[in-house]
């Protein structure tokens, strides 16, 4: 007796196995001859197993005929070439234990198709659907794609912390970790809350980006990457935007920023490469459920080489394009996710990578042009999703660093630690961060990026 999952005994190579099978019933019918055909699902792939369990079995009429929806259930039996069609192979029970029933009366996944809003709210159920279950073996190939790739060229995995000091983007989009007693709080003597007397003796905040930290590791080992959640206390109630999310963040010493193009238009050939090698079955089943368009849009992308594009060319394209825009379009203005979607959507049906921003939208870290106007950032705008990876060039000039800290409000002084990178052994590097959720968007072709984190932390949302 082998104990085997749904994916391998739904294998021709399994047939005439005795196997144990373990997992939740999808559905079981009677059938007139006498015995029961129950859908097995666990999670190892989008198909069931279907298991024919025969009308001569000792539980048969007290157990087996009144298996709902849901239960958990232990099957023995003999893995058969199936004469349906659609399956190679089924399971001739020999004996199948109930591990634990489910009331049909209160079970919320019944048979019929749910709305994505209406799983959210059992966010601890949904991963038992067909959708779910494939958002979840998705993920999962795609981080181990992200460790494969940066592995296989030599990059160091980095731990940045959690928990910081520093504000990353200066944006203010920060979640504050304290152990003050909000009813009661330590104040100085003008009144203020007293940070001196918090937890870590100064105002702490969850991480927006691990980068500044692992620039330093960049700045002693070469190429390194970080991969971890990150928060983000925006309140952008939008089918992009996650309070915490996961992001992926490769920083490379002697990297330019054509460099980090190459390198971010690899990475993400790689991850659809492997998805469509390795995810085949679930990415079917977003082609036919969700979005007709993952195949073109995946393969598409893979092909054609991104176009690079500076973003003084693309307000002129946005500006030329005779449409109407929500947010208005003007050389220093932020480009929104319209203009984001009408570049690579519908103006080049290309992945674009956009280059060279106004100086005045980006942060301090970004590496400040020879025209003095524009920084080295780049963000690589796919369709489907928009802005997928924000990078740059970082600044490596002391003295310019420092300026550009001051020109945006902020305090060298908390930053002396990053300073010293430029103060001792300074060298050219570039980094960019990948947002995993909405990587998972772009392959899935699923609208809302709540709809591909297991529990996923809005405004207004943190249940489970
Ligand atoms: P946006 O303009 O879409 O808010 P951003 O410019 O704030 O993005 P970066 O700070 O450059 O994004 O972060 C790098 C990547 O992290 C983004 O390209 C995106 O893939 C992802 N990302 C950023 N913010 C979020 C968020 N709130 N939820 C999910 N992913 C995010
Ligand atoms: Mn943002």
């Amino acid at each position: 007796m082998e104990k085997i999952t749904v994916a391998d005994a739904r294998k021709v190579e399994a047939i005439g196995k005795q196997v144990l099978l373990q997992g939740w019933v999808r559905t079981r019918r009677d059938s007139k001859g006498g015995f029961s055909f129950i859908e097995l699902n666990d999670g190892s792939c989008q198909g069931n197993v279907q298991i024919v369990a025969p009308g001569e079995l000792a539980n048969y009429e007290s157990e087996i005929k009144k298996i709902p929806t849901g239960a958990s259930i232990a099957v023995e039996g003999e893995v058969k070439a199936s004469p349906a069609k659609g399956q190679p192979t089924e399971v001739q029970a020999t004996s199948v234990r109930v591990l634990g029933g489910a009331d049909s009366e209160t079970y919320p996944l019944q048979k019929k198709g749910h709305s994505y809003e209406f799983l959210r709210t059992i966010a601890h159920l949904r991963p038992r659907t067909n959708t779910f279950g494939a958002i979840a073996r998705l993920r999962n190939q795609v981080c181990k794609s992200i460790h494969d790739f940066f592995q296989e060229q030599g990059f160091l995995y980095i731990h940045t912390p959690i928990i910081t000091a520093s504000d990353c983007e200066g944006a203010g989009e920060l979640f504050r970790v304290s152990t003050i007693d909000p009813e009661k709080p330590a104040r100085t003597e003008t009144g203020a809350i007293d940070y001196t007397k918090d937890f870590f003796h100064k105002p702490a905040f969850l991480t927006v980006s691990g980068q500044l930290q692992v620039e330093s590791f960049a700045c002693s080992m070469g190429k390194v990457y970080t991969f971890g959640p990150t928060f983000r206390a925006e309140n952008s109630n939008t089918p992009r935007h996650l309070a915490e999310f996961w992001m992926i963040e490769p920083e490379m010493a002697f990297y330019e920023l054509t460099d980090n193009m190459d390198l971010a238009e690899a990475f993400l050939k790689r991850i659809i490469k492997d998805a469509l090698e390795r995810c085949d079955e679930d990415l079917r089943f977003f082609q036919e459920r969700v979005d007709k368009e993952v195949f073109t849009r995946l393969k598409t992308v893979l092909e054609k080489p991104f176009l690079r594009v500076s973003y003084t060319e693309a307000v002129d394209i946005l500006l030329k394009s005779g449409q109407t825009w929500e947010f208005p379009v003007a050389w220093g203005n932020d480009l929104q996710s319209e203009h984001e979607r009408f570049l690579t959507e519908k103006h080049f049906k290309n992945p674009v990578i956009l280059y060279n921003y106004p100086r005045t939208l980006k942060p301090f870290y970004m590496k400040v042009n020879d025209d003095g106007r524009t920084v080295r950032a780049m963000d690589v705008l796919v369709p489907g999703v928009g802005e997928i990876i924000g990078g740059s060039q970082r600044e490596e000039r002391l003295d310019v660093v420092e300026s550009r800290m001051k020109e945006q409000g902020l305090n060298p002084e908390g930053y002396q630690w990053y300073l010293d990178l430029r103060r001792y052994g300074t060298v050219p590097h570039a980094g960019f961060g990948l947002g995993l959720e909405r990587t998972i968007l772009f392959l899935s072709g699923m609208a809302n990026i709540r709809d591909v984190i297991p529990f996923p932390r809005t405004p207004g949302s943190a249940e489970f």
